[in-house]
């Protein structure tokens, strides 16, 4: 069987790449490892994504615009998003969804783990590990296969940079942890995590608590450990997951013939680790220049180009802000009294939500640029 394109993983970047290329009448296959797959995640997705991908209410376990920053003095700050709340959503169950959209456009959902790309010429002939699916043949492939991409090694993209190893524990509502059921949670500390942040996500029957960290010299068990004492947890976790994160997107992502999305291109953004946006970004951004390069012979880097126009300033403020204040403890401190701020929280929640740079009056850029000299002078 031979395909115009084959989506390799089925998480939300190969799932929505699967549905704008079956939709726009392209022969497609999605392949993934394991359709039962449960990908260790928070699962916290901003509203702009809900309303752009028509994520079903059923979906979104809980809308929440109530946070709480924690310093590692344990001073707290609460923010208020009036304008949008943070969509909490299960991957199992959001993946699936995904998934059955793709089907439902008219891919071809299988699943395998693809073991081997072979080239044929004209394309690539797909293995599976066992053959548990007949070989097949695409002339395109979409790599969307995750921070740990094999698909991008058997293509030859460059490595994938920093990866963050993040950890996550699902605990039952009991008394003691009650009180997490309505509010999102972030904690800066340098006990809970060395250069990222420790985080309690609510969902509908369960709290989510985990921790990351880039830093090889901590275990990120003994973290999340530590970070569970300190929340005062004292009943037993009912799934640990862990995963890497990629927090730096691949010097290329879109070869002549041949692209990567999501977590496999690497782009999940630094400092809060968020990836699921960028994945379905990516994999609709991806698909749709798929579909003019097939249809028309345009070039698929015009999608990186794309990506990077859109996402860029994104990427590079959260970078230098996990640089400057994620490297101690006293600067931590600061980050956290800068959070404070109403207008740090209205930017900061104004592009989360629809990720657009919303450019602040320039009294008001003044005032938070003062607050940061203040507050970083302060921290050393
Ligand atoms: C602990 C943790 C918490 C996180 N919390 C959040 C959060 O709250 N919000 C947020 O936005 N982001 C979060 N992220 C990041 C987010 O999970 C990822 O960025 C997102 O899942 C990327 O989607 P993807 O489709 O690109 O890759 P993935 O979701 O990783 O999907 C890849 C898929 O490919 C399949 N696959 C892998 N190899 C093969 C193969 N050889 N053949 C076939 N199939 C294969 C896998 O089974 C998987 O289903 C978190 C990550 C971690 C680890």
């Amino acid at each position: 069987m031979r395909y115009d394109v084959a989506v390799i993983g089925g998480g939300p970047s190969g799932a929505v790449a699967a549905a704008v290329l079956a939709k726009a009448g392209l022969s497609t296959i999605l392949l993934e490892r394991n359709l039962e797959n449960v990908k260790p995640c928070g699962g916290a997705i901003p509203l702009g994504l809900i309303e752009e991908f028509s994520i079903p209410p059923e979906l979104v376990e809980k809308k929440l615009s109530h946070m709480r920053a924690r310093s590692p003095k344990g001073r707290t700050i609460e923010m208020h998003m009036p304008n949008g709340y943070v969509g909490m959503v299960r991957r199992e169950k959001f993946d699936r969804w995904l998934r059955s959209e793709a089907e439902k456009a008219g891919a071809v959902v299988m699943e395998g783990l693809m073991d081997s790309l072979m080239p044929t010429g004209e394309g690539w002939l797909i293995s599976t590990l066992g053959n548990k699916v007949e070989p097949f043949e695409a002339t395109h492939i979409i790599g969307a296969d995750g921070a740990n991409s094999k698909t991008a090694d058997e293509l030859g993209f460059p490595p994938n940079e920093l990866k963050v190893i993040a950890m996550q524990q699902r605990f039952h509502y009991t008394p003691e942890i009650e009180k997490f059921r309505d509010i999102v949670e972030i904690w800066f500390d340098g006990e809970v995590s060395p250069d990222f942040y420790g985080w309690i996500f609510p969902k509908a029957d369960h709290l989510a608590i985990g921790t990351g960290t880039e830093d090889r010299k901590h275990s990120i068990k003994a973290l999340q450990k530590r970070f569970v004492e300190k929340i005062g947890i004292k009943t037993e976790s009912y799934l640990d997951e862990a995963a890497k994160i990629p927090m730096k997107p691949r010097k290329m992502f879109a070869a002549e013939k041949n692209i990567l999305v999501g977590d496999a291109a690497g782009l999940v953004t630094p400092a809060n680790g968020e990836g699921i946006f960028f994945a379905m970004r990516s994999g609709k951004l991806g698909a749709e220049a798929m579909v003019r390069h097939i249809k028309s012979g345009a070039p698929l880097s015009a999608y990186e180009q794309e990506f990077r126009k859109l996402y860029q300033p994104i990427f590079f403020g959260l970078e230098a802000l996990q640089a400057i204040y994620y490297r101690n403890d006293r600067l931590r401190e600061s980050f956290v009294a800068i959070c404070a701020d109403d207008d740090v929280q209205r930017i900061t929640f104004d592009s989360y939500l629809y990720k657009k740079m919303v450019p602040a009056p320039w009294s008001v850029q003044m005032k938070i640029f003062s607050k940061n000299i203040y507050h970083l002078l302060k921290g050393r």
